[in-house]
């Protein structure tokens, strides 16, 4: 029985929308098979393509030149009609404005072999063959012009939407730089000048703009690298940004600063943004994606999220579809076909704003706030902080009249005596956006701190008066759930669920003000499908390690991650309900519940825990990820809750004795990775530091950090043991005493 439901939901999913959390893109068809099929091009009018084909099964051994009719349903090979030679290499094919003509690159002339790269070593490197020049052809593939003759690499031209210029690159400098010329390849004029690789030029919309993708290099080493390769006729694809320029050569932009390779670019049909294929994110190298940047490079976007190549994105004319080569045949990974998709506009309000969680996270950890304690001045003006913002998108109070909801508590004011407690108070700020669902999304995240560390949580000794501006701990977090706020109350989509937007005070205390709420929450909103905490996102690695904890409260939630994760993400999975943020008061209440977390750093609970410390590529993608989860949520309609076991020997064991190191969370599975030591105690006496991973303490051996509590939990005070760490790949062996 069980399995016919699951297998029923799936054939329903796939039939509706094929992968949701591809929202730009739908009615996806396939419209080449087999082979390498890529730089697909529409005509003037839209209802042709221009493509490069190479299918040593057809006979077509090295790239050339075909166009596809449109309007052909479920198109084959043979509905594609040869333009070019036949003979030579080809590439970078365009309509000429007519629609009777297509340009394109060849070698043809330069012999009709099909020319060998230049041998690459075994690098990943693109071949620059001398022998391409621009030629114009009819649709019979009859060669009507030449557009240019100068010796070395002539290709990439396309044309202006206005029909009066033809964009391309050349070497003819001695460089490769981006040019200009007439449609009779007459006027030519070069547009940009620095050093690298420019090319890939696409036109805006208006004809006045130009954007392409660019290697740069800036060090002595990368410029002679560059210079190396380029005499060799090789280009290493290793290092792209993408610019914006004038057609006139004057105002030259630096649009992405991502690293790796980001290429492909093409102005969405508003010219305000730029869709364009990377693999910044990646850890391994071979995993393109496309990806659309503000032309301001703010407010970067994940587009696809299927196989590990998608590139070459273009509009058609009226903006309605997008074409693009990928290779989402599961089972034919290495093949590269042309897909056509409509295309879906993101609501301009869904979209998250870096200049807002910029502005939020400043805000909030700014000295004004005072660390925000719970019950404290610098509380109320985060809190009205807050409101403002919530009243600003039109949201409803929890309960009464206003957003604040007052709790009292007992605070202990020494930590190592449990009488010394006095009578405090905190204030939640709760905001509703009520669709009038049965159904209801809670969001939440702590936005209280540590404030002069009055209640003595600091890890910093003698840190009294001094201010915890809490920006990681957790504006970050309170930021990310505010622009959340601000995307579901101000788009124009009626969603299936109310959301509840829970900022909790109290939370340093000890989960104090989301326990509160909890209580009355069931009364209120009786189906709540989750609650997703954030708490301490914005502090994202390099390896881009995020914690989802609570995953085992609901089986539902394992393919959603899976589904909706940022690219180049690893995500360590925490299945437990029950941890130290606030999304346990709500397991407890028998809630499905998630937890972010990029894990703790040397500044947690430190005053240098501070706003420029944050990383907002990271704050960005995770307050994405997080609203495609709760819309995956809030489709399903309906969560399981399941109670979630304390696997034996994952359960935190009692210590007699410290090591005084800061661990990494996140599992990497080859021991336990030291983000910091705690002077004066065992492991810095042992010579122990940041950056080391522990593998063993004694013979007790450490794959992870449950393995390292063991290990810990069997040892006495006074007791010697040998650490075994791995320093910069090699085994280190140090004397510890506990
Ligand atoms: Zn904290």
């Amino acid at each position: 029985m069980k399995k016919v439901v699951s297998a029923f939901s799936v054939v329903a999913f796939l039939g509706s929308v094929s992968f949701a959390q591809e929202v730009n893109i739908k009615n996806l068809r396939q419209l080449t098979n087999g082979g390498d099929n890529a730089e697909a091009y529409f005509s003037p009018d839209g209802t042709k393509l221009t493509m490069q084909v190479t299918n040593p099964k057809e006979g077509v051994e090295c790239d050339q030149i075909y166009e596809l009719d449109l309007s052909i349903q479920n198109p084959t090979f043979k509905d594609l009609k040869l333009i070019s030679t036949g003979t030579g290499r080809t590439t970078c094919s365009f309509f000429m404005p007519d629609g009777k003509h297509i340009l394109y690159a060849s070698t043809h002339e330069g012999g009709h072999a099909c020319p060998a790269p230049p041998k690459a070593n075994g690098k990943y490197l693109w071949p620059i063959f001398p022998e391409f020049d621009i030629y114009v052809a009819d649709l019979n593939g009859k060669i009507v012009n030449q557009l240019t003759n100068t010796p070395g690499y002539d290709a990439e031209a396309v044309l202006s939407p206005d029909g009066k210029k033809i964009a391309f690159t050349s070497m003819r400098s001695g460089d490769l730089e981006i040019y200009t010329m007439d449609l009779d390849g007459s006027n030519v004029k070069q547009i940009t000048f620095g050093l690298g690789y420019d090319g890939g030029a696409f036109f805006s919309h208006d004809s006045k703009k130009l954007v392409f993708r660019s290697s740069r290099p800036k060090t002595e080493e990368e410029i002679k690298e560059y210079k190396d390769l380029l005499s060799q006729g090789l280009v290493a694809p290793t290092n792209m940004e993408i610019y914006t320029v004038n057609v006139d050569g004057t105002d030259l932009k630096q649009v992405t600063n991502l690293g790796k390779a980001n290429w492909s670019p093409y102005f969405h049909p508003s010219d305000k943004s730029i869709i364009f294929s990377s693999n910044h994110h990646s850890v391994h190298g071979y995993d393109f994606q496309l990806f659309m940047i503000d032309a301001d490079g703010t407010n970067l976007r994940q587009i696809t999220f299927e196989s590990n190549f998608n590139a070459f994105p273009m509009f058609s004319p009226d903006g309605k579809k997008l074409v693009y080569a990928s290779n989402r045949i599961p089972d034919k990974p290495k093949e590269t076909n042309v897909y056509i998709a409509d295309w879906v506009e993101t609501d301009a309000a869904e979209v998250v704003q870096d200049k807002q969680l910029k502005k939020h996270v400043s805000t909030l950890a700014s000295d004004k706030m005072e660390g925000r304690l719970t019950g404290s001045k610098g509380e109320q003006k985060a809190a009205k902080y807050i409101s403002s913002e919530l009243k600003k998108y039109g949201l409803k109070p929890y309960e009464g009249k206003s957003y604040l909801q007052k709790f009292n508590y007992k605070v202990r004011l020494n930590p190592h005596d449990s009488a010394s407690t006095k009578d405090w108070h905190g204030t939640n700020v709760i905001g509703v956006l009520d669709n009038g669902a049965k159904n209801t999304i809670v969001i939440g995240a702590h936005y209280d701190h540590l404030g002069r560390n009055e209640h003595h949580h600091s890890t910093k000794v003698n840190s009294e008066g001094e201010i915890h501006n809490g920006a990681d701990d957790n504006a970050s977090g309170t930021a990310a759930l505010l622009e959340l706020a601000r995307m579901y109350a101000t788009n124009s989509t009626k969603e299936k669920v109310n959301y509840v937007f829970a900022f909790f005070s109290g939370e340093e205390d000890g989960l104090i003000g989301s326990k509160h709420m909890a209580e009355s929450l069931k009364s209120k909103f009786p189906n709540v499908l989750t609650m997703i905490n954030m708490d301490m996102i914005g502090r994202l690695s390099k390896d881009k390690a995020l914690v989802i904890g609570g995953v085992g409260s609901s089986p539902d939630f394992g393919p959603i991650i899976d589904k909706t994760k940022p690219a180049g993400f690893t995500i360590t999975i925490d299945s437990t309900g029950v941890g130290p943020s606030d999304h346990t008061s709500f397991y407890l209440k028998d809630i499905p519940v998630l937890f972010f977390f990029t894990g703790t750093h040397m500044d947690y609970h430190k005053p240098s825990d501070d706003e420029e410390k944050i990383n907002y590529y990271g704050l960005r993608a995770i307050t994405g990820f997080a609203a495609r989860v709760a819309n995956q949520i809030a489709e399903k309609g309906q969560m399981t809750f399941t109670k979630t076991k304390v696997e034996t020997g994952k359960r935190t064991p009692k210590y007699k004795v410290t090591l005084g190191v800061m661990p990494d969370y996140t599992d990497h599975g080859d021991g336990l990775h030291i983000d910091g030591v705690v002077d004066g105690k065992a492991a810095a006496n042992a010579g122990v530091v940041a950056g080391d991973i522990l593998i063993a303490i004694g013979d007790c051996t450490i794959k992870d950090v449950y393995g390292y509590m063991e290990c810990l939990s069997k040892l006495q005070a006074g007791d010697e043991r040998e650490l075994t760490v791995i320093r910069q790949g090699k085994e280190v062996k140090l004397k510890a005493a506990f």
